[in-house]
């Protein structure tokens, strides 16, 4: 787990900023949950990989809790139980910290921070073309370049395996080897679990089957699948989806994979990841989950959704050195010349404040020179020097820090002086 430092954190709650504003523009209601749930809750929903990484401990209420690995089997449980009556779509979004005891590697952290998107309510192909064209306007929005998606289908493997009479814990641990890309193991499993020669040579295909023209990769998986009919199906799905991504004019780059698996088991359909090449690690993913809800007790509810990894996001952004639009553009730093004139500077600090202009006191009774050198090292744009000669006119020095010029004015226009300024 790391501490945040002023610029780290500064870009962390930028991206978690422009997710909150995406989450307006596509009408995502925010909801809190809490840090802590109980470990059965935790347990009971997410993959067996994420359960064997949880921070689990007893409360002095002797309950078995535990730190939330994700958002997705808190917000299924509201969604069963208090919001279960609210009119259908129900759109909600998340943003906060999670905590698993994964190896700490580039961009793998212990604890990290998502925003999360869900849509509740539609199995509808539009549904899954609005996670994935909000998630590509938020990488846009943040500025982010060239970033892909990954997208494949859970249905594509799940159809093959079932015909094959393969049950869910077989199903889980091929699907769990294929996202770690062990290819020659799931086959194995596979082999070993007792399915058809078609059946194999029909999974070696899927593993080739991938590529960006989107259409040409979904007609020549149709081509392979022939024979397992609910696969068809996913396949089907998935092209309606693209389609319509496609015919709605939004640019998407994508990257279709036959084999794709995430980890998470509680995916029924689409899925994706988006990432930039060069950068080996998912900035986010997603998909369809028709049966969680059911899991938690509640009627069925489609949904679809994806979480974003905002650790990473940042990761990537700083490596493209896309940075926030400084902050400190009109920054100022009151400085005082002599303690008689620095309640005047205190009063001026705050008229400038209330005008929304962010304002440094300097506080360590520095002479003028090295105050403005510091004003200088810390970014301000301008600089207003207090003293008991111009304050006998009302007025005060203003600075611009880049040109290194100044010039008298007076308090009463200051602020003005400071919003019109070029800097
Ligand atoms: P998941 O919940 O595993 O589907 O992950 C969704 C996104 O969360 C990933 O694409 C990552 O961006 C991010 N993420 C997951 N685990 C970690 C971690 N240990 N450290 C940083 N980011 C993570």
């Amino acid at each position: 787990m790391r501490d945040l430092l002023p610029k780290d954190a500064e870009m962390m709650r930028h991206v978690e900023q422009v997710s909150r504003e995406v989450s307006k523009l596509y009408g995502y209601d925010e909801i809190i949950t809490p840090i802590l749930e109980s470990y059965e809750l935790l347990a009971a929903k997410t993959s067996e990989e994420i359960r064997e990484r949880m921070y689990t401990f007893k409360d002095l209420g002797d309950r078995k809790v535990a730190l939330r690995p994700e958002f997705t089997a808190s917000i299924a449980r509201l969604v069963a139980n208090k919001l279960k009556n609210e009119p259908k779509p129900m759109r909600l979004f998340s943003v906060g910290s999670l905590y698993r005891y994964d190896e700490p590697q580039y961009g793998r952290f212990r604890e990290f921070w998502q925003s999360n998107y869900e849509l509740f309510g539609s199995a509808r192909p539009e549904a899954d073309a609005e996670i994935l064209t909000l998630t590509n306007n938020l990488l846009k929005k943040l500025g982010l370049k060239n970033y892909r998606f990954k997208i494949g289908h859970t249905g594509i493997l799940r159809g093959i395996l079932t015909q094959e009479r393969l049950n869910d814990e077989k199903q889980n641990s091929v699907r769990q080897l294929l996202d770690k890309k062990l290819w020659t193991e799931a086959l194995a499993v596979a082999r070993e679990a007792g399915v058809s020669q078609k059946c194999l040579t029909t999974l070696e295909s899927l593993l080739e089957t991938k590529g960006e023209n989107a259409f040409q990769v979904l007609a020549q998986l149709r081509d392979n699948v022939q024979d397992y009919e609910t696969t068809l199906a996913a396949v089907d799905n998935l092209w309606t989806i693209l389609e319509l991504i496609k015919d709605s004019k939004e640019q998407l780059e994508v990257l279709v994979e036959a084999g794709f698996a995430r980890g998470l088991e509680y995916y029924t359909g689409m899925i994706f990841e988006s990432y930039v090449p060069g950068l080996n690690i998912a900035l986010g993913g997603g998909g369809r989950y028709d049966k969680l809800i059911q899991l938690f007790g509640g009627e069925p509810i489609p949904a679809v959704g994806v979480a974003q990894g905002i650790d990473r996001i940042v990761l990537a952004l700083t490596k493209q050195e896309v940075s926030p639009k400084n902050a400190k553009e009109r920054s100022v730093v009151v400085i005082s010349v002599k303690d008689e004139s620095m309640a005047k500077a205190l009063e001026l600090s705050a008229m400038l404040r209330n005008k929304g202009l962010p304002v440094e006191v300097a506080v360590m009774g520095r002479s003028i020179s090295r105050a403005l050198a510091d004003a200088d090292r810390r970014g301000a744009a301008y600089a207003v020097i207090v003293g008991p000669k111009e304050l006998k006119e009302e007025k005060v020095v203003l600075r611009e820090m880049k040109k290194s010029t100044q010039r008298t004015v007076p308090i009463s226009s200051l602020t003005e002086e400071i919003l019109a300024g070029s800097t």
